[in-house]
């Protein structure tokens, strides 16, 4: 979410592969498929923490950016919203300090 050519943005939580297949898992729950072209295959970005931006948010939420694999999709660019316990590691839920929705 940084943009072609531009440095990353700080507030950007950059994933690991592990996340970015959960989170992949999860636009396959969804039934996710591009608005653009109906593409369902997705490369995913960073994640942006939403939860204290706007109250309309969960607390939890992130909003995860995808990009469209196919080549001739007019608009590329989409996002999921997720909840942190839906995508993040275990260790990384801890060095945010959060707890785990399902341990509370
Ligand atoms: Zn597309």
């Amino acid at each position: 979410m940084g943009g072609a050519g531009l440095p990353p943005r700080p507030e950007n939580v950059v994933l690991d592969s592990g996340e970015k297949s959960r989170v992949l898992e999860q636009v396959r729950r969804r039934g996710g498929v591009c608005h653009n072209c109906g593409n369902d295959r997705f490369v995913v970005g960073d994640a942006l923490y939403l939860g204290f931006h706007f109250r309309s948010a969960d607390p939890d939420a992130y909003l995860i950016a995808l990009t469209c694999t196919d080549p001739d999709c007019p608009s590329r660019h989409t996002g999921i919203t997720l909840a942190r316990r839906l995508f993040l590691s275990e260790t990384r839920t801890a060095e945010c300090g959060a707890v785990p929705r399902r341990n509370r």
